[in-house]
C-alpha cells in the first residue's frame, strides 16, 4: 500500500501510524483464529462505543468466539435486512447454533426522532430536495421501549421463514455500565 497518501484526517492519520506498527511488531499473533466461531455463537449488539469492549469482557469472549453483528439498536430491522443476512450466513456457512440479541440501558437509538434528524441532515448540508420523498420519519425513529424492540428482534429472528429448527435464540439488555445481562422474556 502506499503509505505516502495525503492527509485524510488526524484521527485517521494516526490510526494507521498505530496499524503500522502493530502489524511490524507482529502484535496480531496473539489473536491467530479462524473463521468458525469456537462457541458456534452469533451476536447481534448495538454499536455504542460503551460496549466496544464491555460487550466482550462481560461475556467472557474472547477472539475467535462469536460472529458478533454491531446495528444501532441491536435491532433486526428488517427479515430480509443485513442483519439478517448475517444470521443466516454465520449460521448455514459457518456452524452457529446459538444467537443472543443483545440491547443496552439508555441507548442512544431508543428515543431518536426522524424529524429531528432530517433537521440535523439539513444542519449538515444535505439539500431539502434529496431528504423528501423518503419516509425519514419512520426509518430513522427511535424503538422506544427496549424490551420490546428486543423481543421483536428475537421473533423476527426465531420465526424466519428460512431459520433452521435448531437454532436457539435469546434476548438479553446489557446494562452499559456494569455490563450486567438481564434475560428478556
Ligand atoms: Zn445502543
Amino acid at each position: 500500500m502506499d503509505q505516502q497518501q495525503a492527509t485524510i484526517s488526524p484521527t485517521i492519520d494516526g490510526i494507521l501510524a498505530h496499524n503500522r506498527a502493530f502489524v511490524e511488531r507482529r502484535a496480531y499473533e496473539r489473536y491467530a483464529t479462524d473463521k468458525y466461531p469456537d462457541k458456534k455463537l452469533a451476536i447481534v449488539s448495538c454499536m455504542d462505543t460503551r460496549l466496544t469492549e464491555l460487550l466482550s469482557a462481560a461475556l467472557g469472549l474472547k477472539n475467535g468466539d462469536a460472529k458478533i453483528i454491531k446495528v444501532a439498536g441491536a435491532e433486526v430491522a428488517h427479515p430480509f435486512g443485513s442483519v439478517m443476512r448475517s444470521l443466516l450466513i454465520a449460521i448455514c456457512e459457518l456452524g452457529v447454533e446459538d444467537i443472543m440479541i443483545v440491547a443496552h440501558t439508555n441507548c442512544g437509538a431508543q428515543h431518536m426522532s426522524g424529524k429531528e434528524m432530517v433537521a440535523n441532515m439539513e444542519r449538515l448540508g444535505v439539500s431539502a430536495e434529496r431528504i423528501c420523498g423518503i419516509d425519514f420519519d419512520r426509518w430513522l425513529a427511535g424503538f422506544g421501549d427496549t424490551e420490546e424492540a428486543v423481543r421483536r428482534s428475537v421473533d423476527m429472528v426465531r420465526n424466519h421463514p428460512v431459520m433452521p429448527p435448531h437454532v436457539r435464540v435469546g434476548g438479553y439488555v446489557m446494562d452499559s455500565d456494569t455490563g450486567e445481562l438481564t434475560a428478556v422474556r
